[in-house]
């Protein structure tokens, strides 16, 4: 998957065990040191998530069949289907619509006994291993992070994971209760927009993280499923302003899970996702337990790279000035907004070869990577976790540099090192994009030099 184009792997830790999840871990580190380029590790938080008990082997329920769903930590069967979710009895109630899967099993309450609900399959399906359960969030009686979450972060800390993802994110202070360091001292936070909490409070959760995925799966059941291809938009607009990688997410090449091709929808989806100017697609079921997961990355990196090709370069910087927040900017954010500019002007007016980018913390690879650049961006950091951070970003190629001393220096040895690596040749006009400061969070130097 690797070798297909996979930048970021992501472990779901609702679908697996601690002890699992941290074997897989080292596993995917061992592949990622073993390849050519980095790899990002994206350790994705349960969150409040309500799943059914497993199921041993597939049950298939017709529509109008009755089913019974009981409160409890056993296994599905057939008679009963056991909720991870203790107070199921007193927070739903008969009448209520209830999802599985991502929306594709639906049933409707009838009746409440002592232990458990009846209820009445609309639309039936197959069920297979533990599928999700829909409760609007905000008849939720949990909130993110859960104890069981912050347990987990602590796991994933110490081993010194990338990113990690929280789910079912309500307000800017969800992600502050994680407790976690700003990067480059601490992992890369991802905000996962899944609630209507997480709408209305859409400029304070991108402000408090570091990167976000618009997680279609369970917003497409929170909200009305017309407004999903919108708020797609919005939450791309909005991370993009800010300098924030967004990541697209579920059901994407859906079909490939059984199926060698995508549907015509599903590649038109990707695509799509490129153009609303997404830093990252990602995978699912399709790789989690599908039946061709290296097919369905090649095809997946195949669609967004024909996608770069068509994207509409000079059209996009204006739309980040529109998108900008309201709220008026700091003398720091706006010296990063106009030198970084700057630097997307030289990459489309003179034509230089490539964008230098020299950050601790990433921060200035992805406050020039919003624009969309028409010319590579080397992503330069003596951080090795940064420089898998930056594997999210759209267009970045993550280099790590022994170290950075006074700016002269370090950004002739990164030019020198990128001519090395066969990145830059002799003669080429570079921009390099700098902090002049340790102290991350702007940006402030720009300089355009011919290549060594
Ligand atoms: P999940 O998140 O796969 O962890 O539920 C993504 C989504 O909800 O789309
Ligand atoms: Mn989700």
């Amino acid at each position: 998957m690797i070798d297909a184009g996979m930048d970021v792997a992501r472990i779901n830790l609702s679908q697996t065990s601690l002890e699992e999840a941290l074997a897989r871990y080292e596993r995917i580190r061992a592949a990622g040191l073993a390849a050519k380029r980095p790899l990002g590790i994206l350790a994705d938080l349960p969150g409040p998530k309500i799943r059914l008990g497993a199921f041993e082997h597939e049950v298939r329920v017709e529509s109008t069949q009755m089913i019974r769903l009981a409160p409890g930590d056993g296994p599905s069967t057939e008679a009963c289907f056991t909720v991870n979710y203790p107070t199921l009895l007193t927070d739903l109630r008969v009448g209520d619509r209830v999802t599985l899967g991502d929306g594709s099993i639906l049933f409707e309450l009838t009746e409440v006994h002592d232990d458990s609900f009846s209820a009445q399959v609309i639309f039936g399906g197959l069920l297979q291993g533990r599928p999700g359960l829909h409760i609007p969030s905000d008849r939720l009686m949990l909130s993110s992070p859960t104890a069981e979450d912050l347990r987990l972060v602590d796991a994933f800390v110490d081993i010194g994971v990338d990113m990690i993802a929280l789910s079912f994110v309500r307000s800017a202070h969800d992600i502050r209760r994680v407790g976690l360091e700003p990067a480059p001292r601490g992992p890369l936070v991802v905000a996962k927009i899944e609630t209507r909490s997480a709408i209305e409070n859409l400029d304070g959760i991108v402000s408090a993280s570091g990167a976000v995925m618009v997680a279609r799966g369970d917003l497409g059941s929170e909200c009305s499923i017309e407004d999903l291809p919108h708020l797609q938009k919005e939450i791309i607009g909005r991370c993009i302003a800010l300098g924030r990688p967004a990541i697209t997410a579920t059901q994407m090449l859906e079909s490939m899970i059984t199926s060698p091709s995508p549907t015509r929808a599903e590649a038109s989806d990707v695509a799509n996702a490129v153009f609303d100017g997404t830093s990252a697609v990602m995978l699912s079921a399709e790789t989690a337990i599908g039946t061709d997961p290296v097919r369905v990355v090649a095809t997946m990196a195949r669609i967004a790279s024909r996608a770069d090709q068509e994207f509409d370069h000079e059209g996009w910087a204006p739309t980040i000035q529109r998108d900008r927040l309201q709220e008026p900017l700091s003398v720091d954010a706006a010296i990063t907004d106009v030198m970084t500019m700057a630097t997307w002007r030289a990459a489309s007016d003179i034509g230089v070869k490539a964008i230098v980018c020299i950050s601790r913390s990433g921060f200035t690879v992805r406050a020039i990577a919003r624009f969309r650049p028409n010319t590579q961006i080397l992503g330069f950091s003596p951080d090795e976790r940064t420089v898998r951070q930056l594997t999210m970003s759209w267009g970045a190629t993550p280099v790590l540099i022994d170290r950075i001393d006074d700016m002269e220096s370090t950004l002739q040895r990164a030019v020198r090192q990128a001519r090395d690596a066969g990145l830059l040749r002799t003669g080429d006009l570079v921009a390099v994009l700098a902090g002049s400061s340790a102290a991350s969070g702007m940006t402030d130097t720009l300089r355009v030099l011919r290549c060594p």
